[in-house]
């Protein structure tokens, strides 16, 4: 008798799943459940898609129709969340009442924004950016009226949303608890530049505080801080200010949750048969070798296929991958991989006037983080280690980019410290 495999979700972990499942050998039914309608989209695309830089079918990297369903045979009910998932019995039940038992599961149902209290007397006029709704509306707010518009979170998705809103002449204010923009992955001498360059586009910053609460009068958005600074009136809030795993359909007492699902080196959680991949799920940080949720379209990818594989029964590892962010905006490129804030020993340079810096961070003579503003002479070599994996596959991959000399030897030209400071660590 055929088997049945279920995915849960239906982006990108889902999708190289299905595919990794149907490579590996796979001939049993894969059913797939998703909430949206929609193909798999790319939230990443949103943005781009909301500021006019892509068409609507560009969100959808396999395919805009149902395609890539058909050539890998994949069964989908969409537009139906799945509120159940029962571990032990092995089936799930969506909220149309429809039921599927599996032999074999995979939840890949990535991650929603969440919206702080303060907010919560004010939905109507708060943006959020992570489905195709979303992109939508921030669309037609980019294309309405120009607007006084609070971002909330100095996030990378913070940042987009700013760049979308600046390049269509909104009034900007950006604010964030933490003192300085991007602070888990850019050391504060970097963030100092790039907070320059925004103030440089008229962006109003707010940094260490938090929208305490926000009241509505005839025309505007009153928002208080936590602060003594003053309230800003705008006219409407985008939310950028963290993500949670979508996991309420989940027992916990049958499935281990930490702050994600928790997952080994071959995508499994604590229940046999049951798999979970991409933003949903915990797995291994090559830098902290703690269990941390690294939300990357890459890592999302590389989870999803090889839990397929060893679902196919082709036990296959991933060991992980380490923080990394490739940022465009405002024609500047931010590039921040690794452990920035805890190393014994750091190299740094920067040209205030220039907005360029770069920074290298060693923990015991191993390179563990690297933050690079507007250096094209090494950000498209170091760009290509991230994009070819080198860093994904291997603890070693910083290391490895710092003993290139094809890499460095132009930064070296330049920056002759750095050199002698790469020998000194090796
Ligand atoms: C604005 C933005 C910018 C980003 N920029 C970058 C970037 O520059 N670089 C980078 O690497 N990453 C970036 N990311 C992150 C990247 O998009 C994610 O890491 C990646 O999409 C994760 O893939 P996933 O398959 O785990 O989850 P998702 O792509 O979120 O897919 C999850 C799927 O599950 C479905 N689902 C959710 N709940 C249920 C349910 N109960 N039942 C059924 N289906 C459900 C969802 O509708 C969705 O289809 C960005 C994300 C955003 C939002």
């Amino acid at each position: 008798m055929s088997e049945n495999y279920l995915l849960v979700g239906n982006g990108c972990a889902a999708m190289e799943c299905a595919k990794s499942l149907r490579e590996n050998g796979y001939t049993g039914n894969i059913y797939l459940l998703s909430d949206l309608l929609e193909p798999a989209y790319n939230p990443m695309l949103i943005t781009y898609f909301a500021s006019g830089k892509i068409e609507y079918d560009a969100m959808f990297p396999y395919g805009s129709n149902m395609d890539f369903y058909t050539r890998y045979n994949i069964l989908p009910y969409l537009g139906s969340p799945v509120i159940n998932l029962d571990a032990k019995e092995q089936f799930v039940e969506n909220s149309k009442g429809l039921i599927i038992q599996y032999d074999k599961a995979l939840i890949a149902t990535g991650s929603s924004p969440i919206i702080p209290p303060a907010f919560s007397n004010v939905v109507d006029y708060v943006y959020t950016l992570r489905t195709i709704e979303d992109g939508v509306k921030f669309r037609k707010l980019l294309r309405g009226p120009k607007k006084r518009v609070l971002v909330v979170g100095a996030s990378m998705v913070g940042i987009k949303a700013v760049e979308a809103l600046v390049e269509n002449d909104f009034e900007v204010c950006l604010v964030d608890f933490a003192k300085y923009i991007f602070p888990m992955i850019a050391h504060k001498n970097c963030s100092l530049l790039i907070q320059e360059i925004l103030r440089s586009k008229n962006v109003k910053l707010r940094f260490g505080t938090a929208v305490e609460r926000v009241e509505k009068d005839k025309n505007n958005l009153v928002t208080y801080f936590t602060d003594e600074g003053s309230a800003e009136e705008v006219d409407c809030i985008v939310v950028c200010a963290g993500v949670r795993p979508n996991i309420s359909f989940l027992d916990p007492d049958q499935v281990d949750i930490d702050h994600g699902i928790l997952v080994n080196q071959y995508m499994e959680t604590n229940v046999p048969g049951l798999y979970a991949a991409g933003d949903v799920s915990q797995g291994d940080d090559l830098i902290s070798g703690e269990k941390r949720i690294i939300g990357l379209w890459a890592n999302a990818r590389y989870q999803g296929r090889t839990a397929g594989a060893n679902m196919a029964g082709k036990k296959t590892k991933y060991l992980g991958t380490l923080p990394h962010n490739i940022t465009h905006f405002m024609e500047h490129d931010f590039i921040g991989v690794g452990n920035i804030l805890n190393g014994d020993d750091m190299y740094e340079e920067y040209d205030e006037d220039n907005y360029t810096y770069c920074c290298f961070v060693w923990d015991k003579k191993k390179l563990i983080g690297v933050n690079i503003l507007n250096m094209p002479e090494i950000s498209g070599i170091l760009k290509n280690y991230i994009i070819k994996g080198l860093l994904t596959d291997s603890a070693d991959g910083l290391s490895k980019f710092a003993n290139d000399s094809l890499a460095l030897a132009k930064l070296y030209n330049k920056y002759p410290r750095l050199e002698k400071k790469f020998l000194e660590m090796r």
